[in-house]
Parts: C-alpha cells; sequence; structure tokens
C-alpha cells in the first residue's frame, strides 16, 4: 500500500477521530485542524495511547487565510496533503422563523464556506502530482431535510452540488471527489440532542441504532483507497436504512 498524506478536518471529533484511526492504520500520514491547542493536545495524547500518530496544526476551516495557514502548516510538517476529508462540521440548530442571521452564517460557513477554504489550497498540488483523494462529510439531513435546520441541511446539500462540479473538472486528473453522508451516528453532536427527540429518531431508524463513527470511517477508508479510482461524483449514504432511494 502506498503511504499517503491526509488531512481530516476536525479530527478531533467523534468521527474525526475514527476516521484518523482508521487511515492512520491503514500506513496514511495523518494531520488534522485544532482551534484549542490544550484539549487537540490531550486528544492527541490520547490517540498516541492507542498507537496511533496524528500531527497537529492550528486551523479554523471557517476562515480563508486560517486554512490556506493550516493547509501550509500540513505541507510542512507532513507532506503535500494527498487526501482531504472536509469533515468539519457545526450544528445551530432552530426552525427558520426563529433563526438569527448568525446561525445561519456560522453554520454554512463552517460547513460549506469551509470546504473552499481547505480544498482550495490544496487541490493545485493534487492537479500537479495527478492523484488526489477529497471526501466531503455531508449528512442525511442535506439529502432529505429536517425540521430545525435550514441552515444545516442547505449547507450539506451544497456539499453535493460542490463535489460533483469538482469531479467533473478533476477526473481526468486521478482526482477523485465524493461524499459521504451519515445518517444518525453517538458522537457529541447528536447526543447534544434532547434524549426524546433522539428516541424518535432512533425508533425511525430500521437498523434501530444510532450508527458508531467507525462505521464512517470504514466508508471513508473505502473512498480514499488506490483501487477506488473509478469511484467520482458519488454519495455514499451510511445510515442504517433511514434513508433510501434517491
Ligand atoms: P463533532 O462535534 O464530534 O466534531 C466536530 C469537529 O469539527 C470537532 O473536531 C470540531 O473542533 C471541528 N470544528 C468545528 N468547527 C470548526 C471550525 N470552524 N474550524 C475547524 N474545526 C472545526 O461532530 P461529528 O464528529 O459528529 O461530525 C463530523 C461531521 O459529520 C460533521 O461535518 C457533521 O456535520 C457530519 N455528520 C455528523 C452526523 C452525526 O450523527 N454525528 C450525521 C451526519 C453528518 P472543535 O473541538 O475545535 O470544536
Amino acid at each position: 500500500m502506498t503511504s499517503r498524506v491526509a488531512l481530516v478536518t476536525g479530527g478531533t471529533g467523534g468521527i474525526g477521530t475514527a476516521i484518523c484511526a482508521r487511515l492512520a492504520g491503514m500506513g496514511h500520514r495523518v494531520a488534522t485542524n485544532y482551534r484549542n491547542r490544550t484539549k487537540a493536545e490531550e486528544w492527541q495524547r490520547a490517540m498516541q495511547a492507542r498507537g496511533i500518530e496524528v500531527t497537529l496544526v492550528p486551523g479554523d476551516v471557517g476562515d480563508t487565510a486560517s486554512a490556506e495557514a493550516m493547509v501550509r502548516a500540513v505541507e510542512s510538517e507532513v507532506g503535500p496533503v494527498e487526501i482531504l476529508i472536509n469533515n468539519a462540521g457545526i450544528t445551530r440548530d432552530t426552525t427558520f422563523h426563529r433563526m438569527t442571521p448568525a446561525q445561519w452564517h456560522d453554520v454554512i460557513n463552517t460547513n460549506l464556506n469551509a470546504c473552499f477554504n481547505v480544498t482550495r489550497p490544496v487541490i493545485e498540488g493534487m492537479r500537479e502530482r495527478k492523484w488526489g483523494r477529497i471526501v466531503q462529510i455531508s449528512s442525511i439531513n442535506g439529502l432529505k431535510g429536517q425540521y430545525g435546520q435550514a441552515n444545516y441541511a442547505a449547507a450539506k446539500a451544497g456539499m453535493h452540488g460542490f463535489t460533483i462540479s469538482l469531479a467533473r473538472e478533476n477526473a481526468k486528473l486521478g482526482i477523485t471527489v465524493n461524499t459521504v453522508s451519515p445518517g444518525y451516528v453517538a458522537t457529541d453532536m447528536v447526543m447534544a440532542v434532547p434524549e426524546e427527540v433522539r428516541a424518535k429518531i432512533v425508533a425511525d431508524i430500521p437498523t434501530g441504532r444510532l450508527g458508531k463513527p467507525e462505521e464512517i470511517a470504514y466508508a471513508v477508508a473505502f473512498l480514499v483507497s488506490e483501487e477506488a479510482a473509478w469511484i467520482t461524483g458519488s454519495n455514499l449514504d451510511i445510515n442504517g436504512g433511514h434513508h433510501m432511494g434517491w
């Protein structure tokens, strides 16, 4: 297997941790960003205790200059980014008639503008080297919508348009661009949902449980593999059957 340099944004979160662990376990050299150094270093020590090395670089994906500096830091500390996982994300849930401009802009910025901010400084190098793997972590709710998530669903749906356009532009250069759309996964993001709402969500999932972060990481690892070279512009739904079809 070729060892690649992988940048996973939001790698210290629930799904991000599993993606970092999986890619490092495959022999890739993995980096992620942090905003709070102390918290991130604690996370890094916990990963090291599991035998997993992940390089930390500062970076806010919602800020164009900070995201570019983050990519340059990965390049100088680990090497040119060959695998990019746009995973960092936030929710600010509320019904649209109550939504503030800040709730709208923060969610669009962190989930969707971040795809521009992080991918833009990475793409030219991938094109020159004629190899790359880019995966956006979208969401089931970008496909089917969700009560109280007009901002999040808009951002996550936007990631699909971004993905299929980028896939077309770069297909001849050995670069694949795909999305993974998780259903409800047991991370802090979902555990922050009130318990009674969560119970209703689980009751709606045909497999009868929340997803595990490792189940999302497994799909990401598949899409970034050398063998997945002919999969581009695709979306992989991983949701326990919560949303089927188109
Ligand atoms: P977590 O809240 O556990 O982790 C989110 C990560 O993103 C954290 O590392 C956080 O860092 C980072 N982050 C947030 N904002 C920024 C920013 N501006 N700049 C840099 N990093 C940032 O979320 P999950 O692991 O659950 O979610 C990961 C992705 O999966 C998200 O895109 C989410 O929308 C998507 N998803 C999650 C689902 C779920 O059920 N959990 C379902 C469908 C999609 P910090 O610690 O600094 O805040």
